[in-house]
């Protein structure tokens, strides 16, 4: 006799973007990339930046600056737009 009833599934964070932390991710990084990166908005080398690939398959790299947040998505084309990257990662079809 079952005495309590969990929930079937906790799903905290269940957001737009995947979360990759294999070792794989590394290899996605470009040479370069990271050394020297200042944050566009205040010009702080405070970066943390990793690659991911979005839902639609495309390899971006995610800069967020711990100095004031300011977050730059870019792709092998360039910067992105944040509103792009949840556009292309909204679609699941
Ligand atoms: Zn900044």
């Amino acid at each position: 006799m079952p005495s309590h009833s969990m929930p079937s599934h906790q799903r905290s964070i269940d957001l737009t973007i995947p979360d990759q932390r294999s070792g794989a991710a590394s290899s996605l990084t470009r040479p370069g990339a990271r050394s020297g990166a200042t944050c566009p908005a205040c010009g702080s080398e405070r970066l943390t930046a990793l690659a991911m690939t979005l839902t639609d398959g495309t390899p971006v790299s995610f800069s967020s600056c711990h100095d004031c947040e300011h977050r730059t998505w870019s792709d092998a084309a360039g910067q992105l737009d944040f509103a792009d990257v949840l556009v292309r990662t909204a679609k699941r079809k």
